[in-house]
């Protein structure tokens, strides 16, 4: 059995999650989920980011241990993935102890290799952002990120040996076309690459922050939360205190992260790994942004969408359709509550939610609601079924979710237009029974693909209208690859009508 082992980023618990988390998460929930209908071993992996100085703060500011705040909050992340039917198979918290002596056992690898040096830093620092600048990348005393003043800072701290990888990362992802994605992102990341690399200030004096992983050969210092966070990726799936697990899932397939933290994840990573003697990721493919309005969704901004909210409004499906729908993944894009609304009205009310009503109606009406005999597919559905898979795979291939939909509503729209075509109450007045046992059992088919196919993106809907066809098999056993085969849908069977899937919203 084949494994497919993907990873979101583990979030940042300093604030509620937000559009943004959802987006990443739901996107790798539906990733795993057509690996697992295409039979993989599907590990998922995402969790939360527990340490460093904002936390601290923050929880400085409810008057709370750092212990306790990230016990109030991680759970708002587990409860917001119940909600959108995440099916992840491990949440980890690095305040975890498998993931706290896998960060100490890389650190010290790594010390005792003289990967790590201890040198005085001097530069500006940004306390909100936890970042030092060096002068090279200053113009004044600001910080580029978020445009705060920075304060002159000098200290002892240990830094991570970065410049002396960077021909052999350069090589790397120039010999491995799928290891950075989008194509625009790789780029991106060869041209960072040209200029020598800053080493990686990877530690944190204990005088200025205690809330941290403490260095295993020094114990003035805790890990930088970014050297400690990027780790979770192999604390997860046991390296070094299970070798089976490990070698089962390890490299990953997919890291899915925003843009904003490709690299991390696309540079100081693969180092990382590369100084530790293990293999990179196969594939890190970095996404847009939601915005709202003008800019990226942020907390500091307050023009956060609340998806608990949306969901409760619109249900889980929908939402789950639109963010995969609107915009290509890798793109950026912005919401809109009016462009929710126009989806669900036309998409999924109109197009999808009117073939099964209409079809559902229809067999109930003309064959007391029992599949008729198995008939060969339509000349006009014929062409389009025999390409869907071939399409739906190239698309899954590149996480173009939006194309796997774009592809699957081709289908759906060619069934309501063979409906208008056939005119079917004109066959069953005229009692042309036979050709009217072919048209239905035809929609019937359609009907099971495009289940199967919208499952991945809809999970509870696909799972109700599977019960609704009645089609023998339970959900469990149902495989991708019955997409490419027809008559699958049993004859004689009572499906059951049921009522419209998306009622439209006015
Ligand atoms: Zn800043």
């Amino acid at each position: 059995m084949d494994k497919f082992y993907i990873t979101t980023p583990l979030y940042y618990v300093n604030a509620s999650p937000h559009i943004g988390h959802s987006y990443t998460n739901i996107a790798a929930d539906c990733l795993s989920r057509f690996m697992r209908l295409k039979g993989k071993e599907v590990y998922f992996l995402t969790g939360t980011d527990e340490h460093g100085q904002k936390i601290f703060r923050a929880a400085q500011q409810e008057g709370l241990s750092p212990e306790e705040f990230v016990e109030r909050v991680a759970p708002r992340f587990v409860d917001l993935w119940g909600r959108l039917s995440i099916s992840y198979n491990d949440f980890l918290r690095t305040t975890q102890d498998r993931h706290k002596k896998t960060v100490q056992y890389v650190l010290s690898i790594l010390y005792d290799k003289g990967d790590i040096y201890l040198a005085e830093y001097s530069g500006w620092y940004c306390t909100p952002c936890e970042t030092f600048w060096t002068p090279t990348q200053l113009s004044s005393p600001v910080c580029p990120d978020c445009k705060r003043p920075l304060e002159e800072l000098k200290e002892k701290n240990y830094f991570f040996h970065l410049e002396k990888y960077r021909p052999w990362l350069i090589n790397f992802i120039k010999n491995h076309n799928g290891f950075i994605k989008p194509v625009i992102r790789r780029n991106e990341i060869l041209k960072f690459l040209e200029t020598p690399l800053t080493d990686l200030c990877i530690s944190r004096p204990r005088a200025r922050l205690e809330w941290g992983i403490p260095l295993p050969f020094d114990a003035d210092y805790v890990t930088y939360v970014w050297f400690d966070a990027l780790i979770n990726y192999i604390s997860a799936v046991g390296y070094w205190y299970d070798e089976k697990k490990f070698g089962r899932f390890w490299p990953a397939d997919v890291h899915l992260v925003g843009k904003d933290i490709l690299r991390q994840h696309a540079v100081y990573w693969p180092i990382m790994l590369r100084a530790i003697g293990i293999e990179p990721p196969k594939t890190v493919f970095a996404h847009g942004w939601w915005m709202l309005g003008e800019g990226k969704m942020s907390k500091s901004k307050g023009n956060i969408v609340d998806p608990l909210e949306l969901v409760a409004t619109y249900g889980e499906d929908a939402y789950r359709y639109f963010l995969l729908r609107e915009i290509p993944f890798g793109q950026d894009g912005n919401f809109s509550e009016s462009a929710l609304i126009s989806r669900i009205n036309s998409d999924l009310a109109n197009d999808l939610g009117n073939l099964y009503f209409r079809t559902l109606g229809m067999l109930e009406k003309y064959f007391s609601g029992e599949i008729p005999a198995v008939y060969p597919p339509e000349r006009i559905l014929e062409e389009k079924l025999k390409k869907l898979p071939e399409e739906l795979d190239g698309a899954i291939e590149e996480l173009n979710f939006q194309q796997i939909l774009i592809s699957l509503w081709e289908l759906i729209n060619l069934a309501n237009k063979f409906i208008e075509d056939s005119r079917p109450w004109e066959l069953a007045r005229t009692k042309q029974k036979d050709r009217l046992s072919c048209f239905m059992y035809n929609l019937m088919e359609v009907l099971r693909i495009v289940t199967i196919c919208i499952y991945p993106f809809m999970p509870n809907c696909a799972q109700r209208l599977w019960k609704q066809l009645r089609q023998g098999r339970g959900w469990g056993e149902v495989n991708f690859a019955d997409i490419s085969q027809w008559g699958l849908s049993p004859p004689g069977t009572k499906i059951e009508k049921g009522q419209p899937i998306f009622p439209r919203i006015m």
